[in-house]
């Protein structure tokens, strides 16, 4: 399908991140956007930190419908917008923005669409969930097990990221009352019984990439009546999934997530519900999967 004319009607927004080379984010938009006849483009724009600042500046002046946020400035960019909604104030990171009457609203679609894509198979009401990696997937995932009704998080990380472990855990304690929060080093005894008490493991570490090969917890540490979520999209299957399936366990990987969280933007911009599986369907083209 050839793009359409760009018009001075057209509709723009995009995603700002350093480096940007590897997104998947505008063709898997502009795809739905073409799908639904829809005069909107999506670009990509390198943003390096020191200019960040400048950039929003810049993006509410140009008048753009909105934008997504990603590595690294989806913490850096909440003072520099007028309002965040309250999930996301939660999280503590942003995800997308929308610009409407010049006004920038922050959003986090990642935790709206990674509860959404696990929840096709399993509800997390009353459930224990175990996350292995304290960065910014963990930080928004553990808050949606949260919201989804899981009263128990389990914080799996390595020793050296000890002090990321405790201030996440601080974050949640206070951001989510009731639930139960422990952290555990993988290296230490403790830890596989921790694992294995989780009916939900969630892999939010980039470990099982081609860039970051292997697994992220011994194969050995789960069990088949547990469901393992791995966030990673690429490769499809990675080898988590595969060791997880071979025990008997139910299995996901990130690329539902990466769809759901874009179908979550792109009807915040647009205002128009897109088709989360037909951006999903470009996502696999885009991968050759
Ligand atoms: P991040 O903020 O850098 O966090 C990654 C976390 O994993 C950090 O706590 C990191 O520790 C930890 N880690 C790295 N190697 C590890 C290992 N060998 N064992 C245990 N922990 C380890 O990155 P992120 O944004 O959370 O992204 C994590 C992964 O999720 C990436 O692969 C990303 O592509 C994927 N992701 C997928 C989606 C989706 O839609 N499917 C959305 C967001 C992210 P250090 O800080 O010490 O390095």
């Amino acid at each position: 399908m050839t793009q359409p004319d760009i018009t001075g009607r057209t509709r723009v927004v995009g995603v700002i991140a350093h480096p940007v080379e590897h997104t998947l984010s505008p063709p898997m938009h502009n795809a739905e956007f073409r799908r639904l006849g829809l005069d909107w483009v999506y670009v990509p724009w390198d943003v390096a930190p020191e200019h960040l600042p400048a950039a929003v500046a810049g993006l509410r002046a140009l008048g753009v419908a909105g934008f997504n946020v990603t590595i690294p400035h989806k913490q850096a960019v909440i003072p520099l917008l007028d309002q965040v909604e309250y999930e996301a104030e939660i999280i503590g990171a942003v995800n997308t923005v929308t610009c409407e009457g010049g006004v920038l609203t922050g959003f986090n679609t990642d935790m709206s669409g990674w509860q959404e894509d696990i929840q096709q198979d399993i509800s997390l009401e009353g459930r224990s969930v175990c996350l292995v990696g304290v960065g910014g997937a963990a930080r928004a995932i553990s808050v949606g097990a949260y919201r989804a009704g899981a009263p128990r998080l389990v914080l799996a990380h390595r020793p050296e990221d000890l002090s990321q472990a405790d201030t996440l855990a601080a974050h949640l304690r206070e951001k989510c009352r009731g639930a139960s929060v422990e952290t555990v080093s993988l290296d230490s005894p403790a830890c596989r019984d921790a694992v294995r008490s989780c009916e939900v493991v969630v892999n939010a570490t980039p470990v099982g990439m081609a860039s970051c090969p292997g697994l992220p917890l011994p194969a050995e540490w789960l069990h088949a009546a547990q469901y393992v979520y791995d966030v990673i999209y690429t490769p499809a299957e990675t080898e988590l999934m595969r060791a997880a399936r071979a025990l008997g366990c139910s299995v996901r990987g990130g690329l539902g997530m990466l769809a759901r969280q874009g179908a979550m933007a792109f009807k915040l911009w647009t205002g128009t519900a897109p088709d989360p599986l037909a951006m999903e369907a470009t996502l696999r083209r885009q991968l050759g999967i």
